[in-house]
């Protein structure tokens, strides 16, 4: 039998090209690996999926960084308005939480899940799970048929591939796809994990393990040259530092070597120098506290002993009796808390993956390559990635929707 669309991946992109393609009236088959559908989607958001992020087009586009002008004409079509209706008019209520992040009001993934399932149902698209893609073969200009891993073959008119990127290969997407595509011309701008924390080569993060910061300020630096700065969380991991800020940091940081890069954190960012020695000497002046005691009520006692140690301080001595240079020692690590990055967490923890198939070949309009007439692509396997917040779905909602709308023609 020959299909009209054959998809590879049943990921949000795969789901929506197959779903957009079946309702138009195409004979739709759609693969997986899996023995279910969206396995990394029930895992977005810590369980409670974030779809995508209420903002306009155009910031939306500009959270990508320097490639998501790429993406406007795809959200002009299919934006996250359009896909908040989508959704709600199948009945999954929405709310919009902080920084513009729009969730399922169940905080469901599974219910995000549920809808798609229900679309392809309704879409007439034929879900065959369990079956692996192995190679994909050529003639002229065209890709004729999927050979899968039992040796069947899957013929189709048109193909979509939606196999992902490499981040958390656990859910399937193991990066299967590049080979394919190098075989058939398509340029692969070298993949790497992105959204993932920092790893540092300090001695002392073991000893911060699960200390966690708000309203800190990271700075990220390469040789004194300041890359990157941000407010918000840190948490500090067994052998390094992750949270919000730290994985959207980590694309600037996956680009540089990583033997040169230094994190510093200020503690007081509302405070700038002169304003916390200030606050120091009036504290410490007239006090005959223990010097330790005092900055149980400065910083998370967990800090303590680690500052401690940095400092030289002894951790009895009086307030009343600390030096100038000892105060300004302690001012620098309040302000200027200073981390060694060795490197980034691999593709295990990495919540996407940076690099993919060079958006040059793709029309923005259609997700059609430009190098093989029947192919459409989708989804992280393209080279467009985005910070935390739902940004990373719209894309795949986006492109995934063009996708299997353009491919019927
Ligand atoms: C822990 C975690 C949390 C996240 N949270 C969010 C969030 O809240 N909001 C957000 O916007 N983004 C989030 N992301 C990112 C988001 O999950 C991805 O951007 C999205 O899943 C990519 O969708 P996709 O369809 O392109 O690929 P995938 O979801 O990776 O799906 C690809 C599918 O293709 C299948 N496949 C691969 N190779 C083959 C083959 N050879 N044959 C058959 N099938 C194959 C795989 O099994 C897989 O199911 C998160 C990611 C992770 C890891």
């Amino acid at each position: 039998m020959k299909y009209d669309i054959a998809i590879i991946g049943g990921g949000p992109s795969g789901m929506m090209a197959a779903g957009r393609a079946g309702e138009l009236g195409a004979n739709v088959i759609l693969l997986e690996k899996n023995f279910k559908l969206g396995v990394k989607l029930l895992a977005t958001g810590g369980g409670r999926a974030n779809i995508t992020n209420f903002k306009s087009n155009m910031e939306l586009a500009n959270s990508f960084g320097s490639k998501g002008h790429w993406l406007l004409s795809g959200l002009s079509k299919f934006g996250p308005k359009e896909l908040i209706e989508f959704f709600n008019v199948r009945g999954l209520k929405t709310k919009i939480e902080e920084n513009n992040r729009v969730f399922p009001q169940s905080n469901s993934a599974q219910d995000v899940l549920q809808v798609l399932i229900d679309y392809l149902k309704s879409s007439k698209v034929e879900v065959r799970l369990k079956v692996e893609v192995k190679s994909v073969v050529k003639t002229e200009n065209k890709i004729k048929k999927l050979i899968l891993s039992d040796g069947k073959e899957i013929l189709a008119d048109k193909f979509i591939i939606c196999s992902g990127g490499k981040a958390h290969p656990s859910t399937g997407s193991t990066g299967d796809a590049y080979i394919w595509l190098k075989q058939l011309g398509h340029t692969i701008i070298d993949p790497r994990p992105a959204l993932t924390p920092v790893i540092l080569s300090d001695k002392f993060i073991k000893d911060l393990e699960g200390l966690s910061l708000k309203e800190v300020k990271i700075s990220c630096y390469q040789n004194n040259k300041k890359l990157c700065s941000a407010i918000g969380s840190v948490i500090f991991t067994a052998n390094g530092i992750s949270g919000p800020i730290i994985l959207n940091m980590s694309e600037i940081i996956g680009r540089q070597d990583p033997k040169d890069l230094q994190i510093k954190i200020d503690f007081f960012p509302d405070l700038d120098f002169s304003q916390l020695d200030k606050k120091l000497q009036e504290d410490f002046s007239s006090s005959n506290k223990i010097f330790k005691n005092a900055l149980n009520q400065l910083i998370p006692p967990k800090l303590v002993d680690t500052l401690i140690d940095l400092s030289g301080i002894d951790p009895f001595k009086k307030l009343n009796l600390i030096t100038k240079e000892e105060r300004k020692t302690l001012l620098y690590l309040l302000k200027e808390f200073n981390l060694t990055v060795s490197g980034l967490a691999g593709y295990d923890i990495a919540m996407a993956t940076a690099g993919g198939v060079d958006l040059k070949e793709v029309d923005s309009k259609t997700m059609q390559s430009k190098i093989i007439e029947n192919l459409y692509l989708a989804g992280e396997i393209l080279d467009l990635n985005g910070p935390t917040g739902g940004y990373n779905l719209q894309l795949c909602w986006t492109s995934g929707y063009l996708a299997g709308e353009n491919a019927i023609f």
